[in-house]
């Protein structure tokens, strides 16, 4: 509830790093509080990302562990004057935001939400987002890195800590030093539901496509004029309208989706996305468009095109099926916790399928934070407590299959015990 009084929310038009300033105020508790504990490398570096270490306490090689939260909030919704209100022991009616009565939780538009009647629930107050997303996953590593500085007598590795800004803004570890962090292996902890793991993202290309048309005065231009503008929306006008797209699809479907269009009847630019599970099928899906295009553009004749084409990032299953033990141990966690594992396949990217292919494979484990990106945003302290027992397991989990077999074996014997 601290955390989420402070503004740190990030800027997607601003080009320093970080994007805003006032998210290292959030950063610079961190190190303070990092440090009370007595971890004594915590800082922060002039890019905004707070790197700290817990020492390994065992004679064991173990593989280092690293735990990653974001501190910005999403520039969708204020961020400034945040008022956490806990509403304890919710008994599962409306919870009405006292700063806007406008804005009414209701169960009933949340159905997660019903499974959380008798927990203590936060939310905001009306006016702004909570920011749960991510700081419930900072609070949940601050807990978890306080209890095993309390507790020295539980064997672990080398655990590693860290905080990062501007993830909402797709830049959250452009600047981030892998080989300062010497980590082998991370976890984020930014996801929603109890018991969730998320171990694979969309794969995502952007794609750019530029109509030349010819142009000419418009009161001489019979015969002469071709207008982009008017072919770009034949063009779109062409697209699938059953499937393949954002609104008509669901769960493992991928998608083509124009996101921006700007011309003249010279040049127009339309910009897409394309999103799939299985990157192949990006291949596919440029195809179709640029097949669609060319038949538009043989209806305009003296029109002509180019398409620009830009990996944007990856399914991060396909760098954690190399490590299967990474996503096998915190389901392990995740089942000693208490809980059954929900394996929830992101319609997105995150930090962690970036990192994966910067060569930390990490998935992403669940916070309990919920309706992020809105006034409504809400999150279960007992969510936050059971994430708290999962990192806790996981690094004794780490620690118990060290200095055994090889990874593939280790995992076997996990699935085994089921
Ligand atoms: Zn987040």
């Amino acid at each position: 509830m601290q955390y989420v009084q402070v503004d740190t929310q990030s800027d997607p038009h601003s080009s320093s790093i970080p994007s805003t300033v006032k998210q290292k105020d959030l950063s610079r508790i961190l190190v303070a509080e990092l440090m009370d504990m007595g971890i004594e490398d915590a800082h922060l570096d002039e890019w905004g990302y707070v790197y700290a270490t817990i020492p390994s306490n065992s004679d064991k090689i173990i593989p280092v562990i690293c735990f990653c939260a974001h501190v910005d909030t999403s520039s969708d919704s204020s961020g400034t004057g945040v008022k956490p209100i806990l509403h304890s022991a919710w008994d599962g009616s409306d919870l009405i935001l006292p700063d806007d009565q406008a804005q009414v939780i209701r169960p009933d538009e949340h159905p997660y939400l019903k499974e959380r009647v008798g927990d203590d629930i936060i939310t905001a107050s009306g006016t702004t987002l909570l920011g749960a997303d991510d700081k419930a996953g900072v609070a949940i590593i601050m807990d978890a890195a306080a209890y095993f500085m309390a507790h020295p007598q539980i064997p672990h590795g080398t655990i590693k800590i860290l905080f990062t800004p501007d993830e909402e803004i797709g830049r959250g570890v452009d600047k981030v030093d892998l080989s300062k962090l010497g980590a082998d292996y991370a976890y984020t902890l930014d996801g929603s539901e109890r018991g969730s793991l998320e171990d694979e993202t969309f794969s995502a290309d952007g794609l750019t496509i530029t109509i030349q048309g010819v142009s000419a005065h418009p009161g001489y231009a019979k015969g002469k004029m071709v207008n982009a503008l008017k072919v770009a929306g034949a063009f779109l006008a062409a697209l699938p309208r059953l499937g393949l797209s954002p609104e008509t699809t669901t769960e493992r479907e991928g998608f083509v989706h124009p996101v921006h269009i700007q011309g003249t009847a010279e040049t127009t630019v339309v910009s897409f996305i394309l999103r799939d599970f299985v990157s192949g099928r990006l291949d596919d899906y440029a195809q179709l468009l640029e097949k669609n295009l060319q038949s538009v553009i043989q209806q305009f004749p003296g029109s002509s095109y180019s398409i620009e084409r830009k990996e944007q990032y990856r399914n991060m299953k396909e760098i954690l099926d190399q490590h299967p033990i990474v996503a096998a141990y915190a389901e392990e966690a995740i089942r000693r916790a208490g809980m059954q594992v929900r394996n929830l396949p992101v319609r997105g990217g995150t930090d962690g399928s970036r990192l994966s292919f910067m060569g930390l494979p990490c998935p992403n484990i669940f916070t309990g934070e919920m309706a992020f990106h809105s006034k409504q945003e809400y999150v279960s302290v007992q969510d936050m407590e059971k994430a708290v027992e999962v990192v806790v397991e996981l690094i004794k989990i780490w620690e118990e299959g060290a200095g055994s077999q090889e990874p593939g074996n280790k995992e076997q014997k996990i699935r085994n015990k089921e």
